[in-house]
């Protein structure tokens, strides 16, 4: 199946030539919204969270983007920036049917009492999430985050059979409930896993069985997996692209390749979102058919944040992918990524802090495997000075 489909492009580009009507679109593409059609799509600019925040004004919170008057608006959500979010209330009942097909593919259903525990303070995912499950026919205990005690007594007490929560803080929680009986068998889980075990670790270990989901802050659900748990379909109702960080155009990502999800959403009307670079990295698309019958293309996991990356001889470097190699081989010190260039070869080299292991060699054979490119590994007293997980020293040097 082409992705995107013929059909899906031109729904984008009817969003788009409503986006274009608006002041902030108009001015940053600098196109006539007449002319955009699937040919020129790849002309219209990408939206980022950067220009977001840059065009909201005391005047407009909206940053001149609305296309809808103010009476029509039934919510606005606060994203961080701030970003303003608003809704009318037909789109909150797009939002959240999709929402309620992304939940009922991950495994819930309207027999199932479900503890909702993300956040439900300015921010929408633990509104849409509520609304949701509502549209599946569950019944929702609206937890909200934190207090973990407090969820264990519930889940026992309401015979709670299904979660929604982000994956260390399901983890923390069925470590609380330890071996209390319950009949909690079913989790949503959204946020980046940090390896690739953490469903089938939480499975075996606490007897529930853990899908994925994959939203974006702006737009809500992306991606989900279904029963076979072999990775996240693509929402059919959005412009899902993929592309180059650095260069924006559009590719198929690939193992050593990553691309950027960059979405357009349809179920928006008050405020359309157009071409929005999600920052978010992954390094595979799966075309082949799903046993669950869903045509949609799917994506394993995401790898990684744009801005966190840079390339070595050709080849992207993920911090994060260094971080969950070393977790996977029980690794978890502190530890970075050191870039330097020697006689015009870039070296990498991954300090870590701790005892120095004898197996060195092999834990810099699967950095290697995992980076794709050929890496060092030295065990140190603590870190050099510097933050972050990537520490690229090219710069100085060729000075
Ligand atoms: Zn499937």
């Amino acid at each position: 199946m082409a992705h995107p489909t013929e059909d899906t492009l031109r729904r984008a580009v009817r969003v788009a030539q409503l986006a274009g009507t608006t002041p902030a679109y108009a001015s940053e593409w600098n196109l006539d919204p007449a002319e955009i059609s699937p040919e020129t799509w790849e002309s219209i600019p990408f939206l980022d969270k950067e220009r977001l925040i840059a065009s909201v004004t005391s005047e407009d919170p909206f940053g001149g983007r609305l296309t809808v008057p103010r009476a029509e608006l039934a919510w606005v959500f606060v994203a961080p920036g701030p970003i303003y979010m608003p809704y009318t209330a037909d789109d909150m009942d797009r939002v959240a049917r999709a929402y309620g097909v992304a939940l009922h593919s991950c495994g819930l259903d309207s027999d199932d009492i479900v503890d909702q525990t993300l956040l439900y303070n300015w921010v929408i995912a633990a509104t849409m999430v509520d609304r949701g499950l509502r549209s599946l026919g569950c019944a929702v205990v609206p937890g909200g985050p934190g207090g973990t005690e407090q969820h264990a007594d519930n889940i026992r007490r309401a015979g709670v059979t299904g979660i929604v929560a982000m994956p260390s803080f399901l983890e923390h929680l069925m470590e609380v409930l330890g071996d209390r009986p319950h009949r909690l068998t079913k989790a949503v889980i959204m946020g980046e896993l940090r390896d690739a075990d953490a469903k089938v670790r939480i499975e075996q270990r606490y007897g529930v069985r853990a899908r994925e989901f994959y939203g974006v802050g702006d737009v809500g659900a992306v991606a989900y997996e279904c029963e076979q748990g072999q990775g996240m379909h693509l929402r059919p109702d959005l412009l899902i692209e993929f592309v180059d960080p650095a260069t924006g155009a559009r590719k198929i990502p690939a193992k050593g390749d990553p691309a950027e999800i960059v979405v357009t959403d349809f179920a928006r009307q008050a405020m359309p979102i157009v071409r929005l670079r999600s920052g978010d990295l992954v390094d595979e698309l799966l075309t082949d058919p799903c046993a669950c019958g869903n045509p949609a293309p799917r994506i394993p996991r995401i790898i990684g944040r744009a801005n966190d990356i840079t390339k070595v001889r050709g080849m992207f470097i993920i911090p994060q992918l260094v971080t969950r190699t070393l977790g996977e081989l029980g690794i978890n010190d502190e530890h970075c990524i050191v870039i330097e260039r020697d006689g015009g070869r870039d070296l990498i080299e991954v300090l870590i802090t701790g005892t120095p292991r004898e197996n060195a060699p092999a834990v810099a054979d699967a950095l290697s495997g995992a980076l794709r490119i050929r890496c060092a590994v030295r065990f140190v007293q603590s870190l050099p000075p510097g933050s972050g997980l990537l520490r690229d020293h090219r710069a100085y040097q060729t000075q």
